[in-house]
């Protein structure tokens, strides 16, 4: 789809605009400005008021004023260091004008006596005498017009200043089509939103402060724009991975039936309807993207099985991704008794597997002996064929990344994708990276959980710590103990973790303490994870390796050294590895004094709630959204205008409008498809045009 030609001026060069050469050119790109259309949406923050005053007399001092005054004597500095002194009148005083490290010459250009000028700047009193140094803006009374009476001011970086950027945009604005509306009408006229050339034009000549607001209408239309071209592009990803279509699954039941009357539980009712959720999906002839979202320990191993059953029933395969080899055995373990229940034979595929026994498991797949296939991304190589794969299950979802995401569709040809994330988003977040996908939540946990006890340790009372852990051990206890980030070095996260495992052994007893850490050679990770799931060992020193998915019952005692260094959602996930036997769990969350304001706050939130959401609520309310998921690997969208944490309820509607709109013009060819066309350009949505251009 090539670039429609009413756009083609906002489009053009830089240095097309009015007072932009090359350096400034390369300058405005510190603001993400690369084309004319950029810098519309780059909007002034703030304003100035430069309402015209008779007199500064009328002023209450210091303040910014504006004014015009008649040019009287220069008083030139007798010695350096000191400012040069130019006396003016307004209409009933006279003030100073005073400038530091000036050119007479410059000056007196500028400022001719018995001339008639209009002075901006901040008055203030010294000795006495008003004055106005360094005036914000000299005109010539013929000017003054071009100073507007409230004066935006924009967003800068080094090289460019207020009044580049300035005229840059007003060279930008001037060259602004009329362009056709993409906004639902009904939407629009129900919010009192103007057009988008209006909304622009306005929100760049902002008249009082409450121009700012991000409900001004102006700015909320802008804002939506922004939502509705990002959610446009999720809704084109979803419509063509959907229509790349699939084979219809349909279950028997028998082998889900013989499995749920085995199980020692009941599904909780949110396992029972993301099952369901899951099922309708696969049996119908659309390909499944969906996102199962349980918080830790909410049972979504259960459901994932439930729909690998669904593709064996209809005589297929399906595998399950985990993003550690740790995690994949994990799975396999969890998952072997229920396929024995089942009847279907599960298999495991690491970076491990080598040789004839690898050549072997390929051979089985390929012949459709191994139903279910767990694993690493190892289980993506190429030389990796299924005889018939039908549903891929990718858990703990932020390890791979939103693009990773998109890629992985594109490995079997119809494949159903079920991706699973323990990672609590809230719903602003959910909607802004995963708006192109349908969401299964599991919003209930199963019943009996015991609530962990959180309390907060300073780390000066460690010896507390480990005496505690002794008695508890004795007890038949297991804990773990995770040692701090450094750095976000591996290998210095090892080294912190090798001195405290010395540190615990040397308290505790040599068989007593185990370690793994991601530098370890895997069979030793292997056996230390074994020893401990075994409970020959009682307390594991971990680096965050055991972050994500790690099931061991017993263990009832989580450590968490320098907890202030760790992410609210991370400390969520490591707390989840206890409370899931019988025994009553506690989390001790160590910290370096004095804790920040904000640290405190973080850990108490952590002590005072077990509520998933409730914590990434407010780990996004203290830090941002980017910062929750971290940016790079996020995928999240930078909205310019708008504001992901506070409109939520914006981009809700803008999710629903953009996939009714797809829904009704799949290929964006109506009048109202055209106009979202050009939105889509506006907005740098290249992913949406490339969509649109293969569909
Ligand atoms: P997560 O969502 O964190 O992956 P898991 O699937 O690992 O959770 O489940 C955690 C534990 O809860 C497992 O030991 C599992 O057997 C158990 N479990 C799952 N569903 C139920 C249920 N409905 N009732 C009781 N226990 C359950
Ligand atoms: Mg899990």
């Amino acid at each position: 789809m090539s670039r429609p030609e009413v756009l083609f001026p906002l489009f053009a060069d830089l240095e097309t605009l009015d007072g932009v050469g090359p350096k400034t050119a390369q300058a405005l790109t510190g603001l993400g400005v690369e084309k004319p259309k950029d810098l519309l949406l780059l909007l002034p923050h703030s304003g100035i008021d430069r309402a015209r005053r008779a007199s500064v007399r009328d002023v209450v001092p210091p303040t910014t004023v504006t004014v015009e005054v008649t040019v009287g004597s220069h008083f030139a500095p007798r010695s350096k260091g000191r400012p040069y002194r130019v006396m003016v009148t307004d209409s009933a005083l006279e003030f100073q004008l005073v400038f530091f490290h000036a050119r007479a010459d410059y000056l007196q250009k500028l400022l001719p006596m018995g001339q008639k000028r209009l002075v901006s700047g901040r008055v203030e009193v010294f000795d006495g005498i008003a004055q106005m140094v360094h005036p914000d803006h000299v005109l010539g009374i013929e000017d003054a017009g071009e100073l507007p009476q409230f004066e935006p001011v924009y967003p800068l970086t080094a090289g460019v200043t207020q009044k580049v950027v300035a005229k840059a945009a007003a060279s930008a604005l001037a060259r602004m089509p009329d362009l056709a509306e993409w906004i639902d009408p009904g939407q629009k006229a129900k919010e009192g939103w103007p057009d988008w050339a209006v909304a622009v034009r306005t929100a760049h000549a902002p008249t009082s402060n409450a121009d700012f607001s991000a409900t001004a209408p102006a700015r909320e239309r802008l804002a939506y724009d922004e939502f509705f071209a990002h959610q446009v592009t999720l809704s084109l990803a979803r419509a063509s991975l959907r229509k790349a279509k699939g084979r219809p699954s349909v279950g028997t039941g028998r082998m889900q039936q013989a499995v749920l009357a085995a199980l020692p539980y009941k599904p909780t009712g949110a396992q029972t309807r993301a099952a369901s959720e899951i099922a309708q999906d696969m049996a119908a002839p659309l390909r499944m993207n969906r996102l199962l979202q349980g918080d830790v320990g909410s049972g979504k191993t259960l459901v994932a099985f439930l729909a690998l059953l669904v593709a064996v029933e209809a005589g297929g395969q399906g595998v399950m991704m985990a993003p550690t080899e740790i995690l994949a055995r994990q799975h396999l373990a969890g998952l072997v008794e229920l396929a024995a229940l089942a009847g279907v034979r599960l298999d495991l595929l690491t970076g491990r597997d080598k040789g004839v026994e690898r050549a072997r498991k390929l051979e089985d797949l390929a012949q459709g002996r191994i139903q279910i296939l767990v694993g690493t991304h190892a289980v993506f190589q190429k030389d990796v064929s299924f005889q018939d794969l039908r549903l891929a299950v990718v858990d703990e979802q932020h390890r791979f990344g939103v693009a990773q995401r998109m890629e992985l569709g594109s490995k079997g040809q119809s494949v159903d994708v079920l991706v699973m994330t323990a990672t609590p988003i809230p719903r602003s977040l959910a909607l802004a990276s995963y708006g192109d996908m349908d969401v299964s939540v599991l919003d209930e946990k199963p019943p009996g959980r015991k609530p962990v006890q959180t309390a907060l340790v300073p780390t000066g009372r460690i010896d507390e710590v480990v005496e505690k852990l002794r008695q508890a051990v004795a007890e038949g206890r297991q804990a773990y103990w995770v040692c701090p980030l450094v750095e976000d070095s591996e290998v210095l996260d090892y080294a912190s973790a090798e001195a405290r495992f010395q540190h615990l052994r040397a308290a505790l007893g040599e068989d007593v303490v185990a370690m793994v850490h991601g530098q370890m050679p895997a069979a030793d990770k292997d056996a230390a994870m074994a020893g401990f799931v075994a409970g020959r060992s009682k307390v594991l020193v971990a680096t965050t390796v055991i972050e994500v998915g790690v099931n061991v019952p017993n263990a009832s005692i989580m450590v968490i050294e320098r907890a202030e260094t760790f992410g609210l959602a991370q400390l969520h996930q490591l707390r989840g590895r206890v409370g899931r036997g019988s025994a009553h769990s506690t989390c001790l969350l160590m910290y370096q004094s004095p804790l920040s304001e904000t640290g405190e706050r973080r850990l108490k939130v952590l002590r005072d709630t077990e509520d998933g959401f409730r914590i990434a609520e407010e780990d996004l309310a203290m830090r941002g959204a980017g910062d929750l998921i971290g940016t790079a690997q996020s995928g999240l969208p930078r909205f310019r205008v708008a504001d992901m944490e506070r409109q939520t309820a914006l981009m809700a509607v803008a999710q629903s409008d953009a996939r009714k709109l797809l829904h009704d013009d799949p290929a964006l060819t109506s009048a109202r498809g055209k106009a979202v066309r050009n939105l889509l350009w506006l907005l740098d949505q290249d992913r949406a045009i490339r969509l649109i251009a293969v569909g």
